[in-house]
Protein backbone atom coordinates (compact mmCIF):
# COMPACT_ATOMS: atom_id res chain seq x y z
CA UNK A 1 0.00 0.00 0.00
CA UNK A 2 1.52 3.29 -1.03
CA UNK A 3 1.55 4.93 2.79
CA UNK A 4 0.53 8.49 1.13
CA UNK A 5 -2.73 6.71 0.97
CA UNK A 6 -5.81 7.78 3.33
CA UNK A 7 -5.85 5.54 6.26
CA UNK A 8 -8.76 4.04 4.94
CA UNK A 9 -9.82 2.39 8.98
CA UNK A 10 -12.44 0.21 8.81
CA UNK A 11 -14.23 0.39 11.97
CA UNK A 12 -18.04 -0.73 12.62
CA UNK A 13 -19.57 2.46 10.87
CA UNK A 14 -17.26 1.97 8.17
CA UNK A 15 -18.43 -1.68 7.99
CA UNK A 16 -22.34 0.04 7.59
CA UNK A 17 -21.60 1.94 5.01
CA UNK A 18 -20.13 -1.26 3.01
CA UNK A 19 -23.25 -3.30 3.46
CA UNK A 20 -25.16 0.13 2.14
CA UNK A 21 -23.22 0.44 -0.71
CA UNK A 22 -23.64 -3.39 -1.77
CA UNK A 23 -27.26 -2.95 -1.09
CA UNK A 24 -27.58 0.35 -2.89
CA UNK A 25 -29.39 1.48 0.04
CA UNK A 26 -29.58 6.07 -0.93
CA UNK A 27 -28.44 5.17 -3.90
CA UNK A 28 -24.73 4.56 -3.04
CA UNK A 29 -24.30 8.00 -1.23
CA UNK A 30 -22.50 9.02 1.87
CA UNK A 31 -23.48 12.20 3.45
CA UNK A 32 -22.91 13.18 7.36
CA UNK A 33 -23.35 15.82 9.09
CA UNK A 34 -21.51 17.21 12.54
CA UNK A 35 -24.51 18.47 14.42
CA UNK A 36 -22.65 20.73 17.32
CA UNK A 37 -25.54 22.79 19.65
CA UNK A 38 -24.31 26.18 19.96
CA UNK A 39 -24.27 26.24 23.40
CA UNK A 40 -20.60 25.90 24.32
CA UNK A 41 -17.20 26.00 22.81
CA UNK A 42 -15.91 22.45 21.30
CA UNK A 43 -14.08 20.08 22.88
CA UNK A 44 -11.45 17.44 22.33
CA UNK A 45 -14.63 14.87 22.58
CA UNK A 46 -15.88 16.68 19.36
CA UNK A 47 -13.06 17.05 17.66
CA UNK A 48 -13.25 12.81 17.79
CA UNK A 49 -17.33 13.17 16.14
CA UNK A 50 -15.89 15.73 14.10
CA UNK A 51 -12.90 13.50 12.70
CA UNK A 52 -14.99 10.35 12.28
CA UNK A 53 -17.64 12.56 10.94
CA UNK A 54 -15.65 14.13 8.47
CA UNK A 55 -13.99 11.65 7.76
CA UNK A 56 -16.06 8.99 6.98
CA UNK A 57 -17.24 11.64 4.30
CA UNK A 58 -13.96 11.84 2.84
CA UNK A 59 -13.26 7.84 2.96
CA UNK A 60 -16.26 7.13 1.00
CA UNK A 61 -16.75 10.19 -1.56
CA UNK A 62 -19.48 11.47 0.39
CA UNK A 63 -20.32 14.91 2.16
CA UNK A 64 -20.31 16.06 5.67
CA UNK A 65 -22.74 19.05 6.71
CA UNK A 66 -22.03 21.88 9.37
CA UNK A 67 -25.04 22.14 11.26
CA UNK A 68 -25.80 24.25 14.09
CA UNK A 69 -28.61 21.89 16.60
CA UNK A 70 -29.84 25.57 17.41
CA UNK A 71 -33.44 24.63 19.30
CA UNK A 72 -32.36 25.90 22.54
CA UNK A 73 -32.45 29.70 22.60
CA UNK A 74 -32.12 30.06 25.96
CA UNK A 75 -28.79 28.45 26.47
CA UNK A 76 -27.29 29.47 22.72
CA UNK A 77 -24.95 32.33 21.59
CA UNK A 78 -23.68 33.72 18.66
CA UNK A 79 -20.36 33.60 20.54
CA UNK A 80 -20.29 30.11 20.56
CA UNK A 81 -21.20 29.77 16.49
CA UNK A 82 -18.14 31.71 15.59
CA UNK A 83 -15.81 29.47 17.90
CA UNK A 84 -17.30 26.36 16.32
CA UNK A 85 -17.06 27.16 12.54
CA UNK A 86 -13.66 28.32 13.38
CA UNK A 87 -12.41 25.59 15.24
CA UNK A 88 -13.93 23.13 12.73
CA UNK A 89 -12.32 24.87 9.98
CA UNK A 90 -8.95 24.93 11.80
CA UNK A 91 -9.06 21.48 12.55
CA UNK A 92 -8.82 20.85 8.61
CA UNK A 93 -12.37 20.36 7.69
CA UNK A 94 -14.36 22.07 4.95
CA UNK A 95 -17.97 21.79 4.36
CA UNK A 96 -18.29 23.07 1.30
CA UNK A 97 -21.67 25.27 0.87
CA UNK A 98 -23.17 23.35 3.33
CA UNK A 99 -23.49 25.22 6.85
CA UNK A 100 -26.97 24.81 7.84
CA UNK A 101 -29.04 25.63 10.91
CA UNK A 102 -31.88 23.76 12.45
CA UNK A 103 -33.94 27.36 12.69
CA UNK A 104 -34.00 27.43 9.30
CA UNK A 105 -36.72 24.23 9.79
CA UNK A 106 -38.58 25.88 11.98
CA UNK A 107 -41.84 26.70 9.45
CA UNK A 108 -40.77 23.00 8.00
CA UNK A 109 -40.98 21.41 11.50
CA UNK A 110 -44.01 23.09 12.43
CA UNK A 111 -45.90 22.24 9.04
CA UNK A 112 -44.60 18.47 9.91
CA UNK A 113 -46.13 18.65 13.56
CA UNK A 114 -49.27 20.03 11.89
CA UNK A 115 -49.78 16.60 9.61
CA UNK A 116 -49.01 14.65 12.88
CA UNK A 117 -51.79 16.16 14.76
CA UNK A 118 -54.05 15.24 11.63
CA UNK A 119 -52.76 11.76 11.45
CA UNK A 120 -53.97 11.42 15.28
CA UNK A 121 -50.61 10.88 15.98
CA UNK A 122 -49.96 14.63 18.25
CA UNK A 123 -51.69 16.41 20.77
CA UNK A 124 -51.19 19.27 22.71
CA UNK A 125 -51.52 18.15 26.69
CA UNK A 126 -51.90 20.49 29.68
CA UNK A 127 -50.79 19.11 32.41
CA UNK A 128 -47.84 20.56 34.12
CA UNK A 129 -44.14 19.73 33.09
CA UNK A 130 -44.15 17.60 36.53
CA UNK A 131 -47.01 16.62 36.27
CA UNK A 132 -45.65 14.90 32.54
CA UNK A 133 -43.22 13.37 34.28
CA UNK A 134 -45.28 11.45 36.89
CA UNK A 135 -47.67 10.44 34.36
CA UNK A 136 -45.00 9.08 32.83
CA UNK A 137 -44.50 6.51 35.25
CA UNK A 138 -40.52 4.62 35.56
CA UNK A 139 -38.98 1.68 34.80
CA UNK A 140 -40.95 -0.72 36.78
CA UNK A 141 -44.05 1.31 36.73
CA UNK A 142 -45.86 1.91 33.20
CA UNK A 143 -46.95 5.37 32.03
CA UNK A 144 -50.40 6.34 32.77
CA UNK A 145 -52.26 8.51 29.79
CA UNK A 146 -52.92 12.21 29.91
CA UNK A 147 -56.39 13.23 30.41
CA UNK A 148 -55.87 15.69 27.19
CA UNK A 149 -54.66 12.07 24.77
CA UNK A 150 -58.05 11.85 23.11
CA UNK A 151 -58.72 15.62 22.50
CA UNK A 152 -60.37 16.04 18.46
CA UNK A 153 -58.23 16.62 16.07
CA UNK A 154 -59.33 20.13 15.43
CA UNK A 155 -59.23 21.19 19.44
CA UNK A 156 -55.12 19.91 19.27
CA UNK A 157 -55.09 22.41 15.47
CA UNK A 158 -56.42 25.11 16.75
CA UNK A 159 -54.24 24.76 20.12
CA UNK A 160 -51.01 24.07 18.65
CA UNK A 161 -51.94 27.70 16.16
CA UNK A 162 -52.83 29.50 19.23
CA UNK A 163 -49.54 27.88 21.48
CA UNK A 164 -47.44 29.46 17.76
CA UNK A 165 -49.71 32.86 18.34
CA UNK A 166 -48.14 32.86 21.71
CA UNK A 167 -51.64 33.06 23.56
CA UNK A 168 -50.30 30.41 26.37
CA UNK A 169 -47.84 30.65 29.04
CA UNK A 170 -44.61 29.25 29.45
CA UNK A 171 -44.72 25.78 30.27
CA UNK A 172 -48.58 25.83 30.33
CA UNK A 173 -49.14 23.38 27.65
CA UNK A 174 -46.97 21.12 25.02
CA UNK A 175 -47.13 18.94 21.68
CA UNK A 176 -46.66 15.41 22.45
CA UNK A 177 -46.52 12.39 20.18
CA UNK A 178 -49.27 9.78 20.59
CA UNK A 179 -47.62 6.76 20.96
CA UNK A 180 -47.59 4.20 23.86
CA UNK A 181 -47.40 4.91 27.61
CA UNK A 182 -46.90 1.12 28.32
CA UNK A 183 -43.82 1.39 26.66
CA UNK A 184 -40.89 -0.41 28.14
CA UNK A 185 -38.88 2.04 26.67
CA UNK A 186 -39.51 6.12 28.25
CA UNK A 187 -38.38 7.94 25.45
CA UNK A 188 -41.71 6.50 23.43
CA UNK A 189 -44.28 7.29 26.26
CA UNK A 190 -45.69 9.93 24.78
CA UNK A 191 -42.63 12.54 24.55
CA UNK A 192 -42.67 15.84 24.04
CA UNK A 193 -42.66 17.29 20.43
CA UNK A 194 -42.86 21.02 21.12
CA UNK A 195 -42.45 23.24 24.62
CA UNK A 196 -43.58 27.11 24.89
CA UNK A 197 -40.42 29.20 25.51
CA UNK A 198 -40.85 33.19 25.11
CA UNK A 199 -37.25 33.29 24.49
CA UNK A 200 -35.78 35.55 21.92
CA UNK A 201 -33.46 33.75 19.40
CA UNK A 202 -30.20 34.42 18.19
CA UNK A 203 -31.39 33.98 14.62
CA UNK A 204 -35.05 33.46 14.38
CA UNK A 205 -35.85 36.65 16.99
CA UNK A 206 -39.15 36.91 18.36
CA UNK A 207 -40.94 34.98 15.07
CA UNK A 208 -41.36 31.90 17.60
CA UNK A 209 -42.28 31.20 21.23
CA UNK A 210 -42.52 27.10 20.40
CA UNK A 211 -39.40 24.89 20.06
CA UNK A 212 -39.14 21.73 18.74
CA UNK A 213 -37.06 19.31 21.13
CA UNK A 214 -33.92 17.51 20.48
CA UNK A 215 -35.94 14.23 19.58
CA UNK A 216 -38.79 15.43 17.01
CA UNK A 217 -36.00 17.91 15.36
CA UNK A 218 -33.22 16.12 14.99
CA UNK A 219 -34.46 13.19 12.41
CA UNK A 220 -36.30 16.39 10.19
CA UNK A 221 -32.96 17.96 10.14
CA UNK A 222 -31.36 15.25 9.09
CA UNK A 223 -33.46 14.07 6.46
CA UNK A 224 -34.58 17.90 5.15
CA UNK A 225 -30.77 17.74 4.76
CA UNK A 226 -30.56 14.67 2.65
CA UNK A 227 -28.19 12.55 5.47
CA UNK A 228 -27.63 9.12 5.30
CA UNK A 229 -25.43 7.77 8.05
CA UNK A 230 -26.65 10.04 11.09
CA UNK A 231 -23.89 9.37 13.70
CA UNK A 232 -24.21 10.23 17.59
CA UNK A 233 -22.91 9.50 20.65
CA UNK A 234 -23.95 6.10 23.04
CA UNK A 235 -26.46 7.88 25.03
CA UNK A 236 -28.89 8.44 22.31
CA UNK A 237 -29.16 4.53 21.24
CA UNK A 238 -32.52 4.60 23.70
CA UNK A 239 -33.51 7.16 21.28
CA UNK A 240 -33.35 5.69 18.05
CA UNK A 241 -36.81 4.08 17.85
CA UNK A 242 -37.98 7.83 18.69
CA UNK A 243 -36.00 8.97 15.76
CA UNK A 244 -37.13 6.33 13.83
CA UNK A 245 -41.04 6.90 14.41
CA UNK A 246 -40.66 10.05 13.30
CA UNK A 247 -39.84 9.42 10.36
CA UNK A 248 -42.02 6.65 9.51
CA UNK A 249 -44.95 8.35 11.15
CA UNK A 250 -44.43 10.86 8.11
CA UNK A 251 -43.57 8.53 5.66
CA UNK A 252 -40.73 9.97 4.68
CA UNK A 253 -38.69 8.81 1.56
CA UNK A 254 -35.24 7.47 2.32
CA UNK A 255 -34.86 8.14 5.64
CA UNK A 256 -31.06 8.29 7.63
CA UNK A 257 -30.24 5.53 9.98
CA UNK A 258 -29.22 6.94 13.68
CA UNK A 259 -25.79 4.98 14.39
CA UNK A 260 -24.33 5.12 18.07
CA UNK A 261 -20.92 5.44 18.63
CA UNK A 262 -18.83 5.93 22.47
CA UNK A 263 -18.30 9.20 23.30
CA UNK A 264 -14.46 10.07 24.09
CA UNK A 265 -13.56 10.31 27.87
CA UNK A 266 -10.11 11.49 29.11
CA UNK A 267 -8.56 10.84 32.28
CA UNK A 268 -8.05 13.65 34.41
CA UNK A 269 -9.60 15.41 32.13
CA UNK A 270 -13.83 17.14 32.16
CA UNK A 271 -15.79 17.35 29.29
CA UNK A 272 -19.05 18.08 29.16
CA UNK A 273 -20.07 21.31 28.40
CA UNK A 274 -21.84 22.10 31.21
CA UNK A 275 -18.80 21.40 33.37
CA UNK A 276 -16.90 23.79 31.30
CA UNK A 277 -18.87 26.61 31.20
CA UNK A 278 -19.14 26.38 35.25
CA UNK A 279 -15.13 26.16 34.81
CA UNK A 280 -15.23 29.33 32.78
CA UNK A 281 -18.00 31.36 34.64
CA UNK A 282 -17.20 30.61 38.27
CA UNK A 283 -13.60 31.45 37.24
CA UNK A 284 -11.60 28.43 37.84
CA UNK A 285 -9.52 29.53 34.56
CA UNK A 286 -9.22 32.12 32.36
CA UNK A 287 -12.09 31.44 29.83
CA UNK A 288 -13.11 28.84 27.43
CA UNK A 289 -9.53 29.44 25.61
CA UNK A 290 -7.14 28.98 28.65
CA UNK A 291 -4.48 26.59 27.55
CA UNK A 292 -5.43 23.83 30.59
CA UNK A 293 -9.27 23.90 29.02
CA UNK A 294 -9.75 20.57 27.07
CA UNK A 295 -11.56 22.73 24.43
CA UNK A 296 -9.67 22.95 21.11
CA UNK A 297 -9.57 26.61 21.52
CA UNK A 298 -7.47 25.77 24.82
CA UNK A 299 -5.68 23.23 23.24
CA UNK A 300 -5.20 25.44 20.03
CA UNK A 301 -3.83 28.35 22.01
CA UNK A 302 -1.48 25.49 24.19
CA UNK A 303 0.01 24.94 21.02
CA UNK A 304 -1.51 21.52 19.70
CA UNK A 305 -1.53 20.96 16.05
CA UNK A 306 -4.77 20.01 14.41
CA UNK A 307 -2.67 17.58 12.66
CA UNK A 308 -1.83 16.20 16.48
CA UNK A 309 -5.63 16.28 17.05
CA UNK A 310 -6.50 14.37 13.66
CA UNK A 311 -4.19 11.64 14.46
CA UNK A 312 -4.83 11.13 18.01
CA UNK A 313 -8.57 10.71 16.92
CA UNK A 314 -7.76 8.45 14.40
CA UNK A 315 -5.39 6.17 16.32
CA UNK A 316 -8.03 6.04 19.57
CA UNK A 317 -10.58 4.55 17.32
CA UNK A 318 -14.69 4.08 17.29
CA UNK A 319 -16.28 1.47 19.30
CA UNK A 320 -19.82 1.01 20.99
CA UNK A 321 -18.70 0.31 24.17
CA UNK A 322 -17.52 3.43 26.96
CA UNK A 323 -14.30 3.49 27.61
CA UNK A 324 -11.57 6.05 29.45
CA UNK A 325 -8.24 7.17 27.24
CA UNK A 326 -5.04 8.04 29.00
CA UNK A 327 -4.71 11.68 28.53
CA UNK A 328 -0.54 11.04 28.40
CA UNK A 329 -1.16 9.40 24.84
CA UNK A 330 -2.78 13.04 23.36
CA UNK A 331 0.06 13.84 24.92
CA UNK A 332 2.10 11.36 23.14
CA UNK A 333 0.60 12.75 20.08
CA UNK A 334 1.75 16.48 20.10
CA UNK A 335 5.42 15.05 21.41
CA UNK A 336 5.56 13.18 18.27
CA UNK A 337 4.45 16.01 16.16
CA UNK A 338 6.61 18.53 17.51
CA UNK A 339 9.73 16.80 17.43
CA UNK A 340 9.46 16.47 13.70
CA UNK A 341 8.75 20.16 13.30
CA UNK A 342 9.76 22.07 15.90
CA UNK A 343 13.02 24.10 15.54
CA UNK A 344 14.85 23.65 18.61
CA UNK A 345 15.92 26.89 20.93
CA UNK A 346 17.77 27.43 24.28
CA UNK A 347 15.73 28.63 26.91
CA UNK A 348 16.14 29.38 30.47
CA UNK A 349 13.42 28.97 32.63
CA UNK A 350 14.94 29.53 36.71
CA UNK A 351 17.88 31.26 35.64
CA UNK A 352 21.70 31.11 37.35
CA UNK A 353 24.26 33.27 36.50
CA UNK A 354 27.67 32.35 35.46
CA UNK A 355 30.52 33.87 34.63
CA UNK A 356 33.19 32.06 32.49
CA UNK A 357 36.77 33.77 34.10
CA UNK A 358 38.85 33.44 31.52
CA UNK A 359 37.03 34.33 28.64
CA UNK A 360 37.85 37.83 27.56
CA UNK A 361 34.92 40.47 28.53
CA UNK A 362 34.75 42.40 25.19
CA UNK A 363 34.24 39.14 23.31
CA UNK A 364 31.13 37.50 21.60
CA UNK A 365 31.38 34.74 19.00
CA UNK A 366 28.48 33.25 17.24
CA UNK A 367 27.88 29.51 17.77
CA UNK A 368 26.52 27.41 15.14
CA UNK A 369 23.52 25.31 15.95
CA UNK A 370 21.37 23.10 14.44
CA UNK A 371 17.67 24.10 13.89
CA UNK A 372 16.00 20.07 14.17
CA UNK A 373 18.29 17.33 14.08
CA UNK A 374 14.91 15.41 13.48
CA UNK A 375 14.98 17.54 10.11
CA UNK A 376 18.28 17.62 7.46
CA UNK A 377 15.93 20.71 5.67
CA UNK A 378 15.54 22.99 9.03
CA UNK A 379 18.82 24.49 8.35
CA UNK A 380 21.27 26.23 11.50
CA UNK A 381 21.63 29.54 13.56
CA UNK A 382 24.10 31.57 15.31
CA UNK A 383 24.15 32.08 19.00
CA UNK A 384 26.00 34.48 20.46
CA UNK A 385 28.03 33.37 23.26
CA UNK A 386 30.15 35.51 25.96
CA UNK A 387 31.67 35.43 28.93
CA UNK A 388 28.54 36.06 31.17
CA UNK A 389 25.71 33.17 31.06
CA UNK A 390 22.92 32.03 32.52
CA UNK A 391 22.22 28.15 32.96
CA UNK A 392 19.24 26.50 34.54
CA UNK A 393 19.22 26.66 38.59
CA UNK A 394 18.76 23.25 38.71
CA UNK A 395 21.88 22.18 36.30
CA UNK A 396 24.37 22.96 39.48
CA UNK A 397 24.22 21.23 42.85
CA UNK A 398 26.66 22.53 45.62
CA UNK A 399 26.88 18.81 46.88
CA UNK A 400 26.07 16.49 43.94
CA UNK A 401 24.35 13.44 44.26
CA UNK A 402 25.09 10.29 42.54
CA UNK A 403 24.52 10.02 39.00
CA UNK A 404 23.90 13.80 38.92
CA UNK A 405 26.07 14.69 35.46
CA UNK A 406 25.31 18.32 35.62
CA UNK A 407 28.01 21.04 36.99
CA UNK A 408 29.26 20.75 40.46
CA UNK A 409 32.48 22.44 41.91
CA UNK A 410 35.26 20.97 40.03
CA UNK A 411 33.43 19.41 36.98
CA UNK A 412 33.32 19.86 33.89
CA UNK A 413 30.25 20.04 31.34
CA UNK A 414 29.56 20.86 27.98
CA UNK A 415 27.99 24.01 26.79
CA UNK A 416 25.60 23.07 23.97
CA UNK A 417 27.00 24.36 20.60
CA UNK A 418 29.74 25.51 22.66
CA UNK A 419 32.60 25.41 25.08
CA UNK A 420 33.33 22.94 27.93
CA UNK A 421 33.59 24.39 30.88
CA UNK A 422 34.56 23.94 34.49
CA UNK A 423 33.19 24.81 37.83
CA UNK A 424 36.13 26.66 39.58
CA UNK A 425 33.49 28.03 42.60
CA UNK A 426 30.73 29.83 43.65
CA UNK A 427 29.03 33.22 45.59
CA UNK A 428 26.45 33.12 48.00
CA UNK A 429 23.71 35.07 48.49
CA UNK A 430 24.88 36.83 51.94
CA UNK A 431 21.04 36.96 53.42
CA UNK A 432 18.87 33.70 51.67
CA UNK A 433 22.14 31.48 51.29
CA UNK A 434 21.09 30.92 48.18
CA UNK A 435 24.16 29.71 45.16
CA UNK A 436 23.37 33.32 43.12
CA UNK A 437 26.70 33.31 41.17
CA UNK A 438 28.63 30.32 39.62
CA UNK A 439 32.13 30.85 38.49
CA UNK A 440 34.06 28.63 35.44
CA UNK A 441 37.00 28.26 33.73
CA UNK A 442 36.93 27.25 29.79
CA UNK A 443 39.13 25.24 27.62
CA UNK A 444 39.17 27.23 24.28
CA UNK A 445 40.11 24.00 22.43
CA UNK A 446 37.03 22.24 23.23
CA UNK A 447 34.81 24.86 20.86
CA UNK A 448 31.94 22.30 19.31
CA UNK A 449 32.86 21.41 15.58
CA UNK A 450 35.95 21.92 16.01
CA UNK A 451 38.51 19.06 16.63
CA UNK A 452 38.50 19.79 20.56
CA UNK A 453 34.83 18.87 20.22
CA UNK A 454 35.58 15.00 20.56
CA UNK A 455 36.42 15.44 24.39
CA UNK A 456 33.34 13.78 25.82
CA UNK A 457 32.18 15.14 28.97
CA UNK A 458 29.04 13.41 30.09
CA UNK A 459 26.72 16.48 30.82
CA UNK A 460 25.73 19.08 28.44
CA UNK A 461 23.79 21.86 29.62
CA UNK A 462 21.72 24.66 28.00
CA UNK A 463 22.61 28.51 28.41
CA UNK A 464 21.98 31.94 27.19
CA UNK A 465 24.06 34.76 27.11
CA UNK A 466 23.24 36.74 29.30
CA UNK A 467 24.00 40.60 27.73
CA UNK A 468 21.58 38.79 24.45
CA UNK A 469 19.18 37.10 26.17
CA UNK A 470 15.27 38.18 25.78
CA UNK A 471 13.47 38.34 29.07
CA UNK A 472 10.48 35.69 28.38
CA UNK A 473 7.58 34.38 30.63
CA UNK A 474 7.18 30.34 30.73
CA UNK A 475 3.20 28.86 31.89
CA UNK A 476 3.85 25.45 33.09
CA UNK A 477 1.06 23.55 33.12
CA UNK A 478 -0.85 20.41 34.62
CA UNK A 479 -3.56 18.21 34.25
CA UNK A 480 -6.56 20.59 35.21
CA UNK A 481 -8.36 17.53 37.21
CA UNK A 482 -6.43 15.45 40.21
CA UNK A 483 -8.37 12.74 39.90
CA UNK A 484 -7.19 10.07 36.68
CA UNK A 485 -10.52 8.51 36.73
CA UNK A 486 -12.70 11.95 36.79
CA UNK A 487 -13.12 11.36 32.66
CA UNK A 488 -14.70 8.21 33.49
CA UNK A 489 -17.40 9.78 36.01
CA UNK A 490 -18.49 11.81 33.04
CA UNK A 491 -21.85 10.27 32.65
CA UNK A 492 -22.48 10.21 36.52
CA UNK A 493 -24.03 13.41 37.72
CA UNK A 494 -22.80 15.61 40.60
CA UNK A 495 -20.37 14.26 41.85
CA UNK A 496 -18.34 17.65 42.67
CA UNK A 497 -15.49 18.01 40.35
CA UNK A 498 -14.83 21.49 41.60
CA UNK A 499 -12.95 19.51 44.85
CA UNK A 500 -10.83 17.71 42.28
CA UNK A 501 -9.19 20.59 40.71
CA UNK A 502 -5.71 20.88 40.31
CA UNK A 503 -4.18 23.81 42.78
CA UNK A 504 -0.61 23.56 40.65
CA UNK A 505 -2.52 23.10 37.42
CA UNK A 506 -0.52 26.76 36.23
CA UNK A 507 2.53 27.83 37.64
CA UNK A 508 4.02 31.26 35.63
CA UNK A 509 7.45 31.81 35.96
CA UNK A 510 8.08 35.27 34.89
CA UNK A 511 11.99 35.59 34.54
CA UNK A 512 12.86 33.27 31.93
CA UNK A 513 15.49 34.12 29.54
CA UNK A 514 15.79 33.15 25.96
CA UNK A 515 17.76 33.23 23.12
CA UNK A 516 17.95 36.07 20.84
CA UNK A 517 16.91 34.59 17.77
CA UNK A 518 13.06 34.19 19.37
CA UNK A 519 12.88 38.43 19.09
CA UNK A 520 9.70 38.96 17.61
CA UNK A 521 8.12 35.16 17.66
CA UNK A 522 4.77 35.60 16.19
CA UNK A 523 2.12 33.92 18.82
CA UNK A 524 1.20 30.65 17.86
CA UNK A 525 4.92 29.64 16.70
CA UNK A 526 6.17 26.76 18.48
CA UNK A 527 9.39 25.60 19.86
CA UNK A 528 11.73 23.00 21.31
CA UNK A 529 13.27 24.69 24.36
CA UNK A 530 16.27 22.33 25.18
CA UNK A 531 15.73 19.34 27.58
CA UNK A 532 12.53 21.74 28.88
CA UNK A 533 9.93 20.63 26.24
CA UNK A 534 7.77 21.97 23.84
CA UNK A 535 6.60 25.50 23.91
CA UNK A 536 4.12 27.86 22.03
CA UNK A 537 4.06 31.84 21.94
CA UNK A 538 0.85 33.17 23.29
CA UNK A 539 -0.84 36.02 22.04
CA UNK A 540 0.27 37.74 25.51
CA UNK A 541 3.23 38.01 24.00
CA UNK A 542 4.75 41.33 23.74
CA UNK A 543 7.65 43.14 22.21
CA UNK A 544 9.34 43.98 25.45
CA UNK A 545 8.43 40.50 27.39
CA UNK A 546 7.53 37.21 25.04
CA UNK A 547 4.97 35.06 26.51
CA UNK A 548 5.04 31.18 26.08
CA UNK A 549 2.72 28.06 27.11
CA UNK A 550 4.75 24.77 27.99
CA UNK A 551 2.77 22.56 25.53
CA UNK A 552 4.56 19.07 27.11
CA UNK A 553 7.25 18.63 28.58
CA UNK A 554 9.60 16.17 27.32
CA UNK A 555 9.48 13.43 28.97
CA UNK A 556 7.23 11.12 27.64
CA UNK A 557 5.41 8.48 29.68
CA UNK A 558 3.15 7.19 27.65
CA UNK A 559 6.10 5.86 25.50
CA UNK A 560 7.61 4.52 29.08
CA UNK A 561 3.92 2.80 29.63
CA UNK A 562 4.20 1.24 25.70
CA UNK A 563 7.29 -0.13 26.59
CA UNK A 564 7.07 -1.19 30.22
CA UNK A 565 3.68 -3.20 28.66
P1 LIG B 1 -21.56 17.76 25.91
O1 LIG B 1 -22.20 16.55 26.51
O2 LIG B 1 -20.09 17.80 26.05
O3 LIG B 1 -22.22 19.02 26.29
P2 LIG B 1 -23.10 17.46 23.59
O4 LIG B 1 -23.26 16.09 23.12
O5 LIG B 1 -24.21 18.07 24.34
O6 LIG B 1 -21.74 17.57 24.37
P3 LIG B 1 -23.39 18.65 21.05
O7 LIG B 1 -23.09 20.03 20.66
O8 LIG B 1 -24.79 18.22 21.09
O9 LIG B 1 -22.71 18.45 22.46
O10 LIG B 1 -22.49 17.63 20.25
C1 LIG B 1 -22.26 17.66 18.88
C2 LIG B 1 -21.80 16.31 18.45
O11 LIG B 1 -20.59 15.96 19.12
C3 LIG B 1 -22.81 15.25 18.79
O12 LIG B 1 -22.97 14.40 17.68
C4 LIG B 1 -22.20 14.52 19.96
O13 LIG B 1 -22.61 13.20 19.97
C5 LIG B 1 -20.71 14.68 19.70
N1 LIG B 1 -19.96 14.61 20.95
C6 LIG B 1 -20.13 15.36 22.05
N2 LIG B 1 -19.30 14.98 23.03
C7 LIG B 1 -18.56 13.96 22.54
C8 LIG B 1 -17.52 13.13 23.06
N3 LIG B 1 -17.07 13.28 24.30
N4 LIG B 1 -17.00 12.18 22.27
C9 LIG B 1 -17.44 12.03 21.01
N5 LIG B 1 -18.42 12.77 20.45
C10 LIG B 1 -18.98 13.72 21.20
MG1 LIG C 1 -26.12 18.12 23.58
Amino acid sequence: MNSEEPKATVNFIQEIINQDKKTNKHQGRVHLRFPPEPNGYLHIGHAKSICLNFGLAAQNNGLCNLRFDDTNPNKEDVEYIDSIINDVRWLGFDWGDRLFYASDYFEKMYDYAVSLIKAGKAYVCDLSPDEIRKYRGSFNETGRESPYRNRSVEENLDLFKRMRAGEFADGSRVLRAKIDMSSPNLNMRDPVLYRILKATHHRTGDKWCIYPMYDYAHPLEDYYEKITHSVCTLEFEDHRPLYNWVLNVLNLPDPPQQIEFARLNLTNTVMSKRKLRRLVEEGYVAGWDDPRMPTIAGLRRRGYTPESIRNFCDRIGVSKSNSLVDVRFLEHCIREDLNLKAPRVMGVLYPLKLVIDNYPGDMVEEMESENNPEDPTAGTRKIPFSRIIYIEREDFHEDPPKKYFRLAPGREVRLKNAYIIKCEGFVRDERTGEVKEVHCSYDPESKSGKAGAKRKVKGTLHWVSADHALKAEARLYDHLLLDQNEGAEEQEEEKDFINQLNPNSLKVLTDCLVEPSLAGAAPGSRYQFMRKGYFCVDPDSASDKLVFNRIVSLRDSWAKILKEN
